[in-house]
Formats: structure tokens, C-alpha cells, sequence
């Protein structure tokens, strides 16, 4: 989350959560047996381009991948001709919140994704509690997107999502030394997590602490490089993933010491309780002369430490470029709202409009040039990149804004499948599932996407979808036109 645009918000509503409502079970159309895909295209970015191939599912796995699966060995199974279509893996959205606003969970999340390709979702902020009732209906029986959080934002004593005003709503815990790191650590791995999610007020021993805990434990570390170090140092200390390309603009400014000198000399001073103003403020200060003072030399210099560190790069550029993109001025992103809750769609619809007459400042342009060449460069250095959207906040509708996401990486530079694979085998492997998915090859899982135009000819083709695949089930076109539309008869 980085906007504090939206204090605005209209009054929360907290319906009954009715758990699988959007989600029917065992519709007709469904599997759970064996299924041949004919003479598809399958496309990954780990095997490229296979063309007029056959797959066969078998209960939630690939189980063959082959020139011809003929009808005789594989009697019983269900036949779908994929003549003219193309294959691809599920695809993730590998940063939304599912606890960031209560009318916008699982049951908005859910069936939106999946309407949209999108097998697995990377929740990377929000306390447990709050994503219990979504984490057991992921790991149930039912057709759901798979699952992976963090849990809470671990920030410094000062943190920036406390609750304090409803456009920071209470994601994190404060941790305010190397003892209290330790035992947050701790307790998010004894509560079952997938990583851990630094955050921008830390202390550098804090971070260290939690970097160090959270490999005791075998839990990456996402995250923003907290504001009292320089994104070197985050990454000495263990980080492995970043967020929003966040305050890399410092690093790669012609003094990134000088730059540091002056926040920690801020942070020093701070008498706030809370960390959002601190935060918003030293962005203000830094971040366009950053911008205005990049030095290539200092800048390829860091992208090398990443490469070395195995560090990949999340850009969320759907919401990053928010100020200077306006998406959401624009009627066919206006229209996507119809697809949320009623409340949110109205209140959506009515600060899009409300916002549209604003222009980008000089230096928010400024900003956008340098996120894409950013992207451009960490791309060409070999850099692994995540695309992530940080749904559902500054109006980024869950599912359809991962498409924006991967046109405005294609903008940035990345090949249509250097895209598929921001979305696919990049964040599988951040944690540790490359061997499980991200693929369409044997043993991989049966989440798949098959869609009507070429993905490589035209990246926003991945939205022709005429069916997904989850755990092997087959949701056809109608099904998930059910699941794109059940949110908005929500109130
Ligand atoms: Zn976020």
C-alpha cells in the first residue's frame, strides 16, 4: 500500500460473511477426473512455445504433455479441442490485500481473480485473524485461488498502517528492537505463514532481526527497504523481494548517503506516534530530486548487488504510476467497478470522477519515466520481476488490474513472455514452488488458463479466456462470467 489519497472513505460496512456463496460446488461442467486438452498451443516461460500439443489432467495434475494423446488410450476422459487456442499457467497477482477494506475480501477477491486467469494470489499485509475464513476456504475443497500470506506488515515502533485514520487501516505490528523482531518472527511462523513482509519504518537492527529470524525459519522476506537504511544495506541484511520499486530512487541517486544522512537525521527528530506523515514527508523530500539526480553508474552498481543477492522486484505499476497514469479517469476502468460491491462500485465511481480533473504534476511524469525505465533496466540486468498490483487499493479492481499490471510491464520493455513469466514462474519461485507450478509440464499442478488469442502477439490477448483450470477442475466460459458478476450483488 503507498497512497494516502484516500482518507476519505465512506463508511465501512461489515456484512455476514457467507462462506462459499460466490463460489458454487460441483456445478456440471466440472471435473475432477481425467480431461485431454487437444492440439493446443501451450505457452510458459520456462518451456517457450509448444505448438499443437495434447495435455492430459489427471485429478489436480498435469499428467502428460505429448504430440498425440489419442482418444484410445484415454477413453474415459473428457475431450476439450484446443485447436487455435493457447495454454498458459495459472497466473498470480503477487500483491493484494484481502484484509485491507472488510467489504472487499475472499468473497470479492475470489471469484474475481479467477474470473480473470488468476489461480494464486500473494496477500502481502493484513493481521491473520482477519484472513482465517479466506485462508480455509483456499485450502478447502472449493474452487478458490490458492492462497499465500504474510500476515501482518512488520513495521518499526512507529507504523505507518495503525488504524489511525481510515486510509490506513490497522495491517501491521511495531516491533521496536531485535528482541520484539525475533518474537514477531516467531510467532508468524508458528501461526503458519508463507514469508514475512518488512516494512518502511524499521530500524536497520530491527530488519536485520527479522531478516535473520525469518531465514532461521525458512520464511522469504518481502517488503518495502525501510526508510533508515539504503536499499543496499535491506539487502545485506537478507531482504529478497521488493515492493513498488519503493525508495530505490534514493539508492540510485548520485549520493545515496548524503540521501540517508538526512532521513535518519528526520527519523531522529520524529515526535509522531505514528509513522504515515514521517513516511509521506520524507518521500516528499527525497524522492523527486532522487528522481532528477539519477547516476546510471550508482544505480548499475546496485542492480548488480541484486543480481548477486537473488533479489526480484515486485513494481506494482498500476498503482505506482496512480498520479501520473490515471487509469482510473478512464471510462473502461470506471466500468470495471460495476463488477465490486455496491457501495464500493458508488464510492469508486464517485472519487474516480471527483479525481479525473487532476494533471499529473511535473515531477509525478518525471516519476513515471523513471518506473518504467527502472523496469527496463532490472529486466536487461536479468533481474527476476513479480507482477502485483496492490488490489484493492487506489481503485485497482481485483483480477482485471493484473492485466493492466502486465501491459504496463510489456510498456516498460518485457517481452509478452518475459510478462507471462512475471505472473507465473517468477512468484512461484520466490517461494519455493517451481517444482509444483508455474509450468505446464507433468507433476506440475492442473492450473491452467486456455484463451482464444495469442498472448505473445498481444499481451492483452491473456483476457480472451475461454476456460480455467483449478486443481484440475474445468470452469468454462459461462461459469466464470457467474464468478465475474457475483460481487456486484453484494451490497
Ligand atoms: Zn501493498
Amino acid at each position: 500500500m503507498m497512497l494516502n489519497l484516500f482518507r476519505s472513505f465512506t463508511v465501512f460496512f461489515v456484512f455476514a460473511l457467507a462462506a462459499c456463496a460466490n463460489l458454487p460446488d460441483n456445478p456440471a461442467n466440472e471435473s475432477s477426473g481425467q480431461i485431454v486438452i487437444t492440439n493446443v498451443t501451450a505457452i510458459d516461460a520456462v518451456n517457450g512455445v509448444r505448438a499443437n500439443v495434447d495435455i492430459l489432467i489427471d485429478g489436480e495434475q498435469i499428467s502428460a504433455v505429448d504430440q498425440d494423446l489419442s482418444a484410445s488410450t484415454h477413453s474415459g476422459a473428457k475431450r476439450i479441442d484446443g485447436t487455435g487456442k493457447y495454454l498458459i499457467p495459472g497466473l498470480w497477482d503477487a500483491h493484494v490485500h484481502l484484509a485491507y477494506h472488510p467489504d472487499i475480501g475472499h468473497e470479492v477477491f475470489f471469484p474475481l481473480s479467477l474470473a480473470h486467469g488468476i489461480t494464486y494470489l500473494r496477500d502481502t499485509g493484513g493481521h491473520l485473524d482477519k484472513l482465517a475464513e479466506a485462508r480455509a476456504i483456499s485450502a478447502s475443497d472449493a474452487i478458490a485461488p490458492d492462497l499465500y500470506v504474510s500476515g501482518p506488515l512488520v513495521d518499526g515502533k512507529n507504523r505507518v498502517y495503525a488504524g489511525q485514520s481510515a486510509g490506513t487501516p490497522d495491517l501491521s505490528v511495531g516491533v521496536a528492537n531485535e528482541a520484539q523482531a525475533i518474537a514477531q518472527v516467531d510467532k508468524l511462523a508458528a501461526q503458519g505463514v508463507d514469508f514475512i513482509k518488512a516494512y518502511e519504518m524499521l530500524s536497520p537492527t530491527a530488519l536485520k532481526a527479522v531478516a535473520t529470524r525469518a531465514k532461521y525459519h525458512n520464511l522469504p522476506v518481502t517488503g518495502h527497504s525501510p526508510l533508515s537504511m539504503t536499499v543496499r544495506q535491506s539487502i545485506m541484511a537478507g531482504m529478497k523481494d521488493m515492493q513498488h520499486l519503493r525508495n530505490l530512487e534514493m539508492d540510485c541517486a548520485v549520493d545515496p548517503q548524503s540521501l540517508l544522512a538526512e532521513r535518519q537525521e528526520k527519523i531522529a527528530e520524529n515526535k509522531e506516534k505514528y509513522g504515515g506523515k514521517l513516511r509521506s514527508s520524507l518521500h516528499r523530500l527525497q524522492r523527486a530530486k532522487a528522481v532528477a539526480a539519477k547516476n546510471e553508474a550508482v544505480c548499475n552498481e546496485l542492480i548488480a548487488v541484486m543480481k548477486k543477492s537473488g533479489v526480484s522486484q515486485t513494481p506494482t505499476l498500476v498503482i505506482s504510476r496512480f498520479l501520473s497514469r490515471k487509469l482510473y479517469a478512464e471510462k473502461r476502468w470506471q466500468d470495471t467497478y460495476a463488477w465490486m460491491p455496491k457501495s464500493i462500485a458508488k464510492g469508486w465511481l464517485e472519487r474516480s470522477v471527483g479525481f479525473a480533473d487532476r494533471e499529473p504534476t511535473a515531477s509525478d511524469i518525471a516519476y513515471d519515466k523513471w518506473l518504467l525505465a527502472m523496469v527496463s533496466s532490472l529486466d536487461k540486468a536479468g533481474i527476476s520481476i513479480l507482477a502485483g498490483t496492490d488490489s484493492p487499493i487506489a481503485f485497482t479492481t481485483p483480477g482485471i488490474s493484473l492485466h493492466e499490471e502486465l501491459a504496463m510491464l510489456v510498456e516498460a520493455g518485457l517481452t509478452p513472455m518475459e510478462a507471462i513469466g512475471t505472473a507465473t514462474i517468477e512468484p512461484a519461485k520466490f517461494l519455493n514452488l517451481q517444482d509444483k507450478q508455474g509450468s505446464i509440464s507433468p507433476s506440475r499442478k492442473a492450473d491452467l488458463v486456455l484463451l482464444n488469442a495469442d498472448p505473445l502477439s498481444d499481451i492483452r490477448n491473456l483476457i480472451a479466456i475461454d476456460a480455467v483450470f483449478k486443481d484440475g477442475r474445468y470452469l468454462d466460459r459461462n461459469r466464470l462470467k457467474q464468478m465475474r458478476d457475483a460481487p456486484s450483488k453484494l451490497d
